[in-house]
């Protein structure tokens, strides 16, 4: 299962389906660049995997000590997570 609270960024936790980074790699570009921003399917597949491992209301946010995963209220459900 992707850890979510271990890297810089939650995208980081699982690999990306477009470049081919690793987890815990950052997003390259097609010359080997690091990339500015993650592949928009890296960020659909860390939302649907954080959401299989945490549930629909989880959120993650971040907090002096690093990333928090916590319960959304009902009024912040449909806010995005990642
Ligand atoms: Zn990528």
């Amino acid at each position: 299962m992707p850890d979510f609270t271990a890297h810089a960024h939650p995208v980081l936790a699982v690999p990306c389906p477009d470049c081919r980074a690793a987890a815990g790699a950052w997003c390259k570009r097609p010359s080997g660049h690091r990339a500015a921003d993650f592949h928009q399917s890296r960020k659909v597949a860390a939302d649907a995997a954080f959401i299989a491992k945490h549930g629909e209301r989880a959120t993650i946010h971040r907090t002096e000590n690093g990333w928090m995963i916590g319960i959304a209220e009902a009024s912040q459900q449909m806010e995005m997570r990642l």
